[in-house]
């Protein structure tokens, strides 16, 4: 049983915890349970539970989190346009190897010559492209396309159950990555002031775009994507879609079946690498603890899993069933912030320190940033202390994986909340137009009081200054 958390001391952890909710974490009290063994993040899952449960999770969420003083991000995971089968006679049919299997649109319910599914989903297969079923043992490969149906061999046989997920890894699946459920609930999280939105699916730059488009029409307040990343096609799409999002999450659950599973550790490490490159929040998400749904101890496995992706440089590590639906909810947040606290001190920091533009010079803000992170290394500083309006300026520190702790100030409660995901950043409420005296005096304060470091240690602050729209163009040292 890992040691409770002495009161606060979750700040000084750089990784995040990003805790999915769910039955078994729905009360007041399970969701202060969560926080206080170091949830930094709450995730509701839009693919479970009704439109009033989501909301009360939501709420929940606010209400524990403000009871608290904690800048806590909430992220509402759409469902997407999962494909389904529909129903199959007595709720599962056996399909034999080498036998023809017809896949088309029908109300009757499937047999093992034929199963019923929707055929404009499939309208950019090819013969010779696998289709997948449940967890991915069943395999099928498209023989011919006709308009209203497709004829299939079995590749690897099964039994196959009726609303099992179908997963097409080479389809390019257009348009409706928000589907219509997915904007009915896009409206609620958005009405519910949610900080992320995470989008399923997503198969291109183009996906997130449209996003961004329809929560812009929907609302003004800035509203953070997380592109899921779980299907074969958003790999090969992969540099554009981090680059229209604000985040990624490595959703290996789907992904897990999509690409073949001897590759998903390096898929992992590639995306990774890529969104923190690229400065954007990464999220290494399904089945790091799931023996915790059922075992009040991880197993070595597992252990390990989280520590990895932790020195892959990941910003969170994501919980799903552990925490909506297992026994152990709150231990399975202690053991990852256990595991996080003991892993992080290794991570090799020169690895996060590549120059990030492509030929030509630096970035000023990147710049900027980097110089204000080898400043406080080399003078030993307690602490980073960035004055931020839009969050951009600590996400440029945050990326260089610094050794000195992060403290954002910022007047805005949503740049607070977003930065609840990325990785080592604490949060402090600032009063707007500070001089540049007033800001040194609330940085020696603040730093006193988060990180109680001693009278005299000195700080690196860096701003764009005047804070306000102004790219990072400021770095100073003053000491508390
Ligand atoms: C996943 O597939 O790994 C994932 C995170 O998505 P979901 O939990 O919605 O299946």
């Amino acid at each position: 049983m890992p040691e409770s958390n002495p009161s606060g001391a979750h700040r000084l952890r750089r990784t995040r915890i990003l805790a999915t909710l769910g039955p078994a974490s729905s009360s007041l009290r399970s969701v202060r349970s969560l926080l206080e063994a170091g949830a930094d993040a709450f995730r509701v899952n839009f693919s479970h539970g009704t439109p009033v449960e989501q909301r009360r999770l939501i709420r929940r969420a606010r209400v524990a989190s403000n009871s608290i003083h904690r800048d806590v991000a909430i992220v509402a995971d759409l469902q997407g346009p999962k494909l389904r089968l529909g129903v199959v006679e007595n709720g599962s049919v056996v399909l034999a190897e080498g036998h023809r299997v017809r896949l088309a649109r029908s109300p009757v319910p499937g047999t093992a010559d034929w199963l019923p599914v929707q055929i404009p989903r499939f309208s950019s297969s090819r013969a010779g492209d696998p289709v997948l079923l449940g967890d991915g043992g069943i395999e099928l490969r498209v023989e011919e396309i006709a308009s209203n149906s497709i004829v299939t061999r079995v590749v690897r046989g099964g039994a196959v159950h009726s609303h099992q997920g179908i997963y097409l890894p080479r389809a390019r699946l257009r348009g409706n990555v928000l589907g219509s459920k997915d904007r009915v609930d896009l409206a609620i999280a958005l009405r519910e002031k949610v900080d992320f939105v995470a989008l399923s699916y997503v198969a291109s730059a183009a996906d997130v775009r449209r996003t961004r488009q329809v929560i812009a029409e929907m609302t003004r307040e800035p509203v953070g994507i997380i592109a899921k990343i779980e299907r074969a096609a958003a790999l090969d799409s992969i540099e554009g879609i981090v680059r229209e999002s604000d985040g990624i999450m490595v959703a290996r659950g789907d992904l897990g079946i999509e690409v073949p599973l001897e590759r998903l550790a390096l898929e992992q490490k590639r995306l990774v690498t890529l969104g923190q490159r690229a400065g954007r929040q990464t999220i290494v998400a399904t089945q790091m603890l799931i023996s915790m749904v059922s075992s009040p101890r991880p197993t070595r496995a597992e252990a390990t899993d989280v520590a990895n992706a932790i020195l892959d440089g990941t910003d969170a590590v994501m919980l799903s069933e552990e925490s909506a639906v297992g026994a152990f909810p709150a231990l399975s947040v202690a053991w990852m912030d256990r595991i996080a606290r003991a892993t992080e001190g290794a991570i090799d920091r020169e690895r996060f320190r590549i120059p990030h533009s492509k030929g030509g010079p630096t970035p000023i803000d990147e710049a900027v940033a980097d110089a204000a992170v080898r400043t406080a290394e080399t003078i030993g500083a307690g602490a980073i202390v960035v004055p931020t309006h839009s969050g951009r300026t600590a996400r440029l520190v945050s990326r260089l994986r610094p050794a000195v702790p992060i403290l954002a100030l910022s007047r805005s409660q949503a740049t607070r909340r977003s930065l609840a995901l990325t990785w080592g950043v604490q949060t402090e409420p600032s009063p707007p137009r500070l001089s540049l005296d007033q800001l040194r005096r609330l940085a020696e304060l603040s730093c006193r009081r988060v990180f109680s470091l001693p009278p005299g240690c000195p700080l690196v602050m860096t701003a764009g200054y005047p804070v306000e729209g102004r790219p990072t163009n400021l770095v100073t040292v003053t000491a508390v």
